[in-house]
């Protein structure tokens, strides 16, 4: 297997359990893996191995691969919707339900190429995915995403979801059955999920918001997720609407809700958990659920302000950010994402908030634990080889550069991502990607959002001038 030897990076930032970091640092690959991280490796380990590929990082920074646990990647071809904007979540998704009825592969496929090729040119080397609308008829959604996170070499967590109670806000036209949907999440089960170590794919199951579906769904969810051994994900506690709709209809808060139905544990993790309270923050400690934030959207929306600190101090591991869909945040741009987490942080919680380094966390080893997997996240030796060289030595970042996390967390952007290696393979090379043609895929996507919108401008009418 081949050898590669990143050298004298200015630091090499580990993320691991002591977050050790290495000044001056060298990380040796061996195919897929990492076989060492240190300094002087060519010395100390002289004789022992032989190195096929020296790469200098001189003048980067080598931090883990992110991982974003949050995102609808179809959404990024309906974003900056001029009919949608300035909306609270519950008018903002009637609009978005209507065009997910035009839903299809081609939009699959595209949303995949854009907003997952924008995530590994920031430095995501591993993305979730929660899929809920699946219009009657239309099959192979989910299908289609995985072939193409396939095709950009992205680590990727599909996760089959759906809708089973027609709403105001979701019509008949995406509504699922139960016995349709298990049967389609085991089938995309045992044809993609691979559990094991190093695995590029991992499929899950979940409702968009529990509380919202059939109890019968719900409960078929937990068991199929128990009989497969597969995670469940979906959204809890986003709105104050949700609160208030979960106490009327239930007479009692929304994690109780999840609570009654066997959803808090190991095998869960949800977007958002913004409107906790503190006994609810330490039961999301104490059953080990995992947590995703999603900061921009939870700005974009005015959902409010996740209480990162406070999760931080109850003990949650389990705790990574998502972009979340970017119809809601108009962008996959997870160094965009890390950098207002932070800024969020400190606007909500001032003197309590997390620091940069903990955010950071959030972003790597957090989001690892979220995703149950314990070969990414951080960088040691066996551990996959999903790493970024940041090039913090340009004039943007110059006088900046005290504190390597410091300068990425806050004064970082995508300008720095230089290289982006996932499971070995270098799948960003000078800021572009390098197993698909960039320009080609702008223009399929470009392309299929305007069939998209043009299909869903027929009924309605604002939708008219996204399309001059
Ligand atoms: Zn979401």
């Amino acid at each position: 297997m081949k050898r590669t030897l990143y050298k004298n990076a200015d630091w090499i930032i580990t993320m691991d359990e002591a977050r050790t970091r290495y000044r001056h640092g060298d990380l040796l690959i061996e195919g897929n893996q990492i076989k060492a991280v240190g300094t002087d490796l060519e010395k100390s380990l002289a004789g022992t191995v032989e190195i096929d590929e020296v790469v200098d990082a001189s003048g980067r920074v080598i931090l883990p691969g992110f991982v974003n646990t949050h995102h609808h990647t179809w959404q990024t071809l309906i974003r900056n919707i001029k009919a949608t904007q300035g909306l609270r979540l519950e008018p903002w998704l009637t609009t978005m339900y209507e065009i997910y009825k035009d839903l299809n592969t081609d939009v699959a496929r595209a949303g995949i190429y854009a907003s997952l090729g924008d995530g590994l040119k920031t430095g995501v080397t591993t993305s979730n995915d929660l899929w809920y609308p699946h219009p009657v008829g239309v099959t192979g959604l989910v299908d289609a995403e995985i072939e193409a996170a396939r095709e950009l070499g992205i680590r990727f967590h599909p996760v089959r979801a759906y809708h089973s109670v027609t709403s105001d806000i979701v019509p008949p036209e995406v509504v699922d059955t139960t016995e349709g949907v298990m049967a389609d999440a085991e089938r995309l089960v045992k044809k993609y999920h691979d559990p094991s170590r190093f695995s590029m794919c991992q499929v899950g199951i979940g409702p968009s918001i529990a509380q919202y579906e059939t109890e019968e769904i719900v409960r078929a969810t937990v068991d199929l997720a128990e009989k497969l051994d597969i995670m469940v994900h979906g959204h809890l506690a986003e709105s104050q609407h949700e609160v208030e709709y979960t106490i009327e209809h239930f007479g009692c808060r929304p994690v109780e809700w999840f609570r009654r139905h066997d959803m808090l544990g190991d095998r869960f993790y949800y977007a958002h958990c913004i409107h906790l309270n503190d006994e609810e923050v330490e039961l999301m400690a104490k059953t080990n659920t995992g947590i995703s934030t999603c900061p921009i959207s939870n700005m974009y929306l005015s959902s409010g302000s996740c209480r990162v600190p406070d999760f931080l101090r109850a003990g949650v591991t389990r705790f990574g950010i998502g972009v979340d869909g970017a119809a809601s945040s108009n962008s996959a741009n997870m160094m965009e994402e890390i950098r207002v987490s932070y800024l969020l942080n400190r606007l909500s919680w001032g003197d309590n908030s997390a620091n940069a380094e903990d955010v950071l966390y959030l972003a790597t080893a957090g989001g690892a634990k979220v995703l149950n997997r314990d070969d990414i996240g951080y960088l040691a030796p066996g551990m996959a080889a999903d790493f970024t060289l940041m090039n913090w030595s340009q004039l943007q970042y110059a006088g900046g550069c005290n504190d390597p996390v410091d300068c990425i967390v806050l004064s970082g952007d995508a300008r720095m991502v230089e290289e982006v290696v996932v499971n070995g393979e270098l799948v960003v090379h000078k800021g572009h990607l390098t197993k698909v043609n960039e320009e080609e895929k702008r223009q399929y996507v470009t392309q299929v959002g305007r069939e998209l919108l043009t299909r869903a401008s027929a009924r309605i009418e604002g939708l008219k001038a996204d399309l001059c």
